[in-house]
This record gives structure tokens, C-alpha cells and sequence, in this order.
């Protein structure tokens, strides 16, 4: 008898191949099922990377301007959000900080009582950790022990910790750069080189030390029969004729995203589906297909409650300093400066200065044009004290191996809403819009932190200039819009990630994260993914039709 699955392309498509796709198709096709991925960035290898954010058309994802890089970066009124793009989503781009959140988070938002969080999510933190290859951080570079200097002065020297970082390091005693066979997955996962501590973690790992998922989770996929589709962006997805909540399956629609003109239109069916695009790129493509009437039942709480980690990115610029600052890892120390706030040291490799362009020196005050007037007087009166030294820290040219940015985060609650609107610039379709109260762009203490820093390391305090002149925080951590609930008026998707209104439809990336985490959300984000997998029978046993929770 033909097994009803022949009659689709795949049982699961995975849209996103980031933290929660990977996990995704890892797990699924252990179950035994037929999986596609879809990926709307490029895949990457040690030869095609970028040397440094000047070669930008290999750093910079903008495809119709022909950037087709791995890193992103969207403009909205609340924040600018950073993000990946690529084979292996954020993991190509990120600082491989891995770290668990306080049980804290677990209490509040919406997500709080739908299961026994504290007690379940310990084992999937664990598979996580071991799959991502989290490790202590062996290499501290001179911006981690100017980062400990500061916080000794500024009296929280004991709360400095190495990161906990999915990076495979060198032995003790040895320097890095060495090749071993797989050192992970017993043998089934590719050779692995040893880190080499050149600070390059976010512009991709040249050395295939950095565990990033193209590495991990995905080529296991992959290796046992994941049909992962490149440059591939979604643009539909539909239940099947005969059925409105894809008990009978769906079509998926996909282009060629890296093509200005030969799109080169596809479709696929398949059973059940799972949206694992990112917080931004879900709900993007979740507020078409509703719009559009593809998805009409998605919940009216799409978009609601997003959160940026309260981050604010400060930092110092050091002109001259007799040491490179980019060496180390990217992320390799954090201190907690109060029971609510953490900063990290983060370094981009030598010669990657392009970011110099955004940084400018602090000034404190709550934003504002009286902060701008602030902030023109300080460059003004630095240039009449240090004019030399002033030029020099605010031009990019030397910035990697100067500055030390430092990442203040936030566990403060904290949200924003996400919208689908047209701007009164162009009123003829609708995009993404933040909304709600503004995010802080000022944490006084964390200003001080980085002024103390300068002091100790002698050179500038520094901090964003959209944040000075616009009062817009960046954030690489965007997460929430699609969170779990205990029903479709509170949320998108069920304890199980399942979304509401739909069969076999999940959604597992960072929209389903209920809660403000105060620390870096990968970990999390593959923890629940681990989890929503254990609900999801063998193939085997699969019931597709089985009546839905809706
Ligand atoms: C510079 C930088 C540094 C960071 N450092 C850290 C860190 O040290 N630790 C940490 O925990 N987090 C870090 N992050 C954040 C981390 O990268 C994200 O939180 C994480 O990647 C989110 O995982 P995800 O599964 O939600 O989606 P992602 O990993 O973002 O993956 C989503 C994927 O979906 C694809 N996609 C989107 N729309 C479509 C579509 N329509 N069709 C097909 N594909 C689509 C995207 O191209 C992307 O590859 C960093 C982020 C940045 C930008
Ligand atoms: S520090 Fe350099 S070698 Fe080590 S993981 Fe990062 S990019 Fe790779």
C-alpha cells in the first residue's frame, strides 16, 4: 500500500536553518522524517568569508543593492536590530556566547504555569550546551583584563566570569590551530580546528574553530538526509485545498532571494511546516500570509510583546594602545555591575573598522536634543583639549585594535510591539513598525562603567551614534512576537510551540521566548527547540490528522 506521505515533497519544511531550524531538522530527521530547509542566505565556508567589514558586499546582507553577506541590519523607530543571515542563520555572524538565564525568567510573561519550566528545562539547556560544544572560555585577551581591572575598581571585581562560549579551544598547553577529527558527535561530525584567538568570531570563523551550526547540528541534518535549499526565501504558505487548518498538509512557495531578476519561482508540499525564520523574519513573513489570507487564523497577538534584552552598546576607544585589543575571542569576559546588569568585552578582529563609523564619544544625559547639544559641546572641547586624539577616535581607520565594546544588558522587563503598516512614505504595501514606549537608550550606571574603563585603560568613552542622535538602542538580541501561551488571546503558539489555529505547524526560533532573558538568547532559543521536539512522535508513529488542541 503507497504510504500517504509519497503524496508530498517532504513531511517537515523548516523555514531557517538558525538555532531553532537546525535543532529542528536535526531532531526531525532522527525521528525518521523527509525534511527541507530553507534558507534564505548564502552558505559559507573558510575561503568565501570575508577578511574584514570592509569587503562588504561579503559582510552585509542587502541583496537588491548586490550585498550578499551573512549580517544584517534593520532600522525601526524603537531599535536598530542586528541579525544573521545565512546557512547556519545567526550562528555564522554571533559571538558564540552561550550562556542560561536566571529561573527568574521562567515566572513571568505569558509563558508562566503552562509547564514545569524550572524542572523541564535544565536536561534541554544541557543537550543544548553539549551540542553546541559550550565550554568555559579559555582565552582571555587584553580587553577581558581591562574589563577585570574596571571592575575591580569600580568594586564588583568578583562578579567577572569567562564566557561560556560554543568554541572548540585549544588544550592548555598548546596555541591553537590544530586539526582533530570530529570532537563532538562520536565520529559523525566533521573535523574541527582549534581556536586561535583572533577576535574574528562575528565576521565568520576563518579557522573552523567557532561551533557554528553548518558544523553542528545542520550537517548531522544534512548528513542523514536534510535537503537544505540556499538562497531560497519563503513568500507562501498555505493548508492544502479541503482543509483551512493544514490537517491535509501544505504548499510552500519560495524565490530565489539572491536574484534581481530570475526569480526562478518554486513550490513544495509537504506535511507539517515549521517557521524557525527569527523573531524579525517570522513575524515578517506571518503578517504577509495573514494579510495576504494564506493564514488568516494566526493569532491577533502576532507581533506583540518583543523584546531587545534592554541592550545598550557603549564602549572605549584607546588611540595608540600598546596592545591589540582584538585579540581573544569575541565575547571572552562579562561582570554583573548590579543585580540587573550585565556587560560583556566584545572585540571585532584587526582591520574590521567599518563599525567605527558608528561609534562617537559618550555623553550622558537623558536623550534628547539636549543630549545632541551635549554631545556637540563634548566633541568640541575634546578637540580644543586633544585635538589629535580626537580625530583619531573618530575616524574608523585602527578601531578593531582600539576600541572595547561593551555590551550592557539588561534583565529589566521591558517590551515593544511589532506592526504591519504602511509608511506615509510609500503607502503601497506594508512593512514591519515598532511601537509602544520607548527602549532606554541611557543606563547611567553602565555610562559610568564605560567612563570608568576609559579611565583605567586610558582613552575615550564611547558609545553609539544612532543612540546619541536618534535615542535608538541597538540590539543584536531581538526576541518575542510569536511567544507561547495558554491560548490564542495571550499568545501565537501553545506550550508545545505549536502555533494555534494550525495543524502540524510550529514555530521554534527566538519569537516564541516569553520573557526579558538579561543574558545572550542562543542557548535558549535551541534549549526550546530540544524541547519541542520531544512532543513530536517517531514518524512511525506519526498522526497527522489526530484532532488539533485549538
Ligand atoms: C553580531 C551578532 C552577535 C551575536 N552574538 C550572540 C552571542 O554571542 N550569543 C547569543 O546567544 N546570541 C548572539 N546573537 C544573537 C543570535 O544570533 C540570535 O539570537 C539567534 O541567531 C536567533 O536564532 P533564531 O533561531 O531565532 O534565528 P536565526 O539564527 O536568526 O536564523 C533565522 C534564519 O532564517 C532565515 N530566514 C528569514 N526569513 C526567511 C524566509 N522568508 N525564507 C527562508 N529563510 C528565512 C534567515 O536568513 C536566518 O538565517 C548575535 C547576533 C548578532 C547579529
Ligand atoms: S577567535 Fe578566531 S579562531 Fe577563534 S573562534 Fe573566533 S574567529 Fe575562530
Amino acid at each position: 500500500m503507497p504510504n500517504e506521505s509519497d503524496k508530498f515533497d517532504f513531511d517537515f519544511i523548516v523555514i531557517g536553518s538558525g538555532f531553532g531550524g537546525s535543532v529542528c531538522a536535526h531532531r526531525l530527521i532522527e525521528k525518521g522524517y523527509r525534511v527541507g530547509v530553507m534558507e534564505m542566505g548564502k552558505r559559507w565556508n573558510p575561503s568565501t568569508l570575508p577578511k574584514s567589514s570592509w569587503s562588504l558586499h561579503r559582510w552585509f546582507w542587502r541583496p537588491k543593492l548586490g550585498l550578499r553577506g551573512f549580517f544584517n541590519m534593520r532600522f525601526f523607530r524603537h531599535a536598530t536590530i542586528f541579525h544573521g543571515c545565512a546557512v547556519g542563520g545567526g550562528s555564522i555572524t554571533y559571538a558564540c556566547t552561550l550562556l542560561t538565564p536566571p529561573d527568574k525568567i521562567w515566572e513571568g510573561g505569558s509563558w508562566t504555569g503552562l509547564a514545569n519550566w524550572k524542572d523541564e528545562m535544565p536536561r534541554h539547556y544541557r543537550t543544548a550546551a553539549l551540542m553546541l560544544g559550550a565550554t568555559e572560555n579559555k582565552i582571555l585577551g587584553p580587553a577581558d583584563l581591562l574589563l577585570k581591572r574596571t571592575a575591580d575598581a569600580a568594586n564588583c571585581g568578583d562578579t567577572f566570569y569567562r564566557t561560556n562560549v560554543g568554541i572548540f579551544q585549544p588544550t592548555d598547553d598548546r596555541p591553537g590551530n590544530e586539526t582533530f577529527l570530529d570532537p563532538y558527535y562520536g565520529g559523525d561530525g566533521p573535523a574541527r580546528t582549534t581556536c586561535l584567538g583572533c577576535g574574528g568570531c562575528m565576521m565568520g570563523c576563518r579557522f573552523g574553530a567557532k561551533n557554528t551550526l553548518d558544523l553542528g547540528y545542520l550537517y548531522l541534518a544534512e548528513k542523514h538526509g536534510a535537503k537544505l535549499f540556499a538562497e531560497t526565501r519563503v513568500t507562501n504558505v498555505q493548508p492544502m485545498p479541503n482543509s483551512d487548518n493544514g490537517q491535509d498538509g501544505y504548499r510552500v512557495e519560495t524565490v530565489r532571494s539572491t536574484a534581481w531578476i530570475r526569480k526562478r519561482p518554486r513550490h513544495f508540499t509537504t506535511r507539517g511546516v515549521v517557521f524557525a525564520a527569527s523573531s524579525l523574519g517570522t513575524m515578517e513573513l506571518l503578517f504577509r500570509l495573514r494579510e495576504q489570507g494564506s493564514l488568516p487564523k494566526i493569532s491577533a497577538q502576532l507581533g506583540k510583546h518583543v523584546r531587545t534584552n534592554s541592550e545598550s552598546l557603549i564602549g572605549a576607544r584607546m588611540p595608540g594602545h600598546h596592545e591589540d585589543l582584538s585579540q581573544g575571542i569575541a565575547i571572552g569576559s562579562g561582570v554583573y555591575i548590579d543585580e540587573h546588569t550585565h556587560i560583556e568585552a566584545v572585540r571585532y578582529p584587526s582591520g574590521s573598522d567599518a563599525m567605527g563609523f558608528l561609534t562617537t564619544i559618550l555623553t550622558n544625559g537623558q536623550p534628547g536634543p539636549r543630549r545632541i547639544a551635549a554631545w556637540l559641546k563634548n566633541i568640541f572641547l575634546s578637540l580644543l583639549r586633544h585635538p589629535l586624539k580626537t580625530i583619531r577616535v573618530l575616524q574608523p581607520y585602527g578601531w578593531a585594535r582600539e576600541f572595547v565594546i561593551l555590551l550592557c544588558m539588561q534583565a529589566l522587563d521591558g517590551e515593544i510591539e511589532m506592526r504591519w503598516r504602511r509608511p506615509w512614505f510609500w503607502p503601497f504595501r506594508r512593512y514591519l513598525a515598532s511601537w509602544g514606549a520607548k527602549v532606554p537608550t541611557y543606563i547611567p550606571r553602565a555610562n559610568q562603567f564605560a567612563e570608568k574603563f576609559a579611565q583605567v585603560a586610558g582613552g575615550f568613552p564611547m558609545s553609539m551614534l544612532p543612540e546619541i542622535l536618534f535615542d535608538i538602542p541597538g540590539t543584536a538580541h531581538c526576541i518575542g512576537g510569536c511567544v507561547i501561551a495558554d491560548s490564542s488571546t495571550n499568545g501565537v503558539v501553545d506550550s508545545h510551540q505549536q502555533a494555534f489555529g494550525y495543524k502540524n505547524m510550529y514555530i521554534c526560533d527566538g519569537s516564541v521566548v516569553a520573557a526579558n532573558l538579561g543574558v545572550n538568547p542562543s542557548l535558549t532559543i535551541t534549549a526550546l527547540a530540544e524541547r519541542a521536539m520531544t512532543f513530536i512522535p517517531p514518524a512511525s508513529q506519526a498522526t497527522w490528522n489526530a484532532p488539533a488542541d485549538l
